[in-house]
């Protein structure tokens, strides 16, 4: 049996700061919207982001650029689009010390519930693949959006891996938190701008992280 813990990480604002899905979301498909339908920017972005909004984030097409394209009838493909921004996908400044610190004592891997398109190119360009035994998409891989406890349950089980021997971090309060906490997983909560009232699983970045995992009683 294998001793070492697990420890899953979202991947969007937990190991890559939002710079490169910002260029892609709310820059990229508002310019090719305003180039189709001869509108300006700002009403392009407007338009955009309330189609965005009135989908939500707990439903599937949120998260398919492909879906996207058809919806808005944009012109081009949603590949040359990830790939002219590909030179803004960046790390978060602690991200590769605290992989460095944690990969030899624990299996680590990604939970993401971007698609696999954005999964590939963000843990490619930081060249941080080779620290992740395995990656999952929850949108791609089940077609499931992350706030599903079925998932974390059928990703343990890929993993061999009980909720008791598993830590999960992320910067979504519900999907990184509360869910996987409900399920006996330790999860932490990742509030980098202090959103949340101090709380033993909230930590402000992953060096903090590293730390609380350690020595889980200490208070820091
Ligand atoms: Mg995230």
């Amino acid at each position: 049996m294998n001793k070492k813990k697990l420890i899953s990480f979202d991947l969007d604002c937990t190991l890559i700061d939002p710079t490169y899905n910002t260029f892609v979301w709310e820059i990229g498909i508002p310019q090719l919207y305003a180039k189709k339908y001869q509108v300006s920017l700002s009403e392009a972005a407007s338009s955009v982001i309330s189609e965005y909004q009135r989908v939500g984030d707990g439903a599937i097409e949120w998260y398919d650029i492909a879906y996207w394209f058809r919806f808005f009838e944009l012109p081009g493909s949603w590949q040359d689009l990830m790939e002219e921004h590909r030179d803004k996908v960046r790390l978060f400044p602690e991200v590769k010390a605290v992989m460095e610190d944690l990969a030899p004592s624990y299996h680590l891997i990604i939970i993401s519930n971007a698609a696999r398109e954005f999964v590939e190119i963000e843990t490619k360009e930081t060249e941080i693949a080779n620290y992740f035994v395995r990656t999952f998409s929850t949108t791609s891989d089940f077609g499931q959006v992350k706030k599903t406890p079925e998932c974390y349950e059928e990703i343990l089980g890929i993993m061999g891996t009980k909720p008791s021997n598993a830590i999960h971090v992320g910067d979504h309060y519900e999907f990184d938190y509360l869910i996987p906490k409900q399920l006996g997983i330790e999860a932490y909560y990742l509030d980098r701008d202090g959103k949340k009232p101090e709380d033993q699983y909230a930590v402000k970045d992953l060096k903090h992280f590293a730390i609380r995992i350690k020595n889980p009683l200490t208070s820091i």
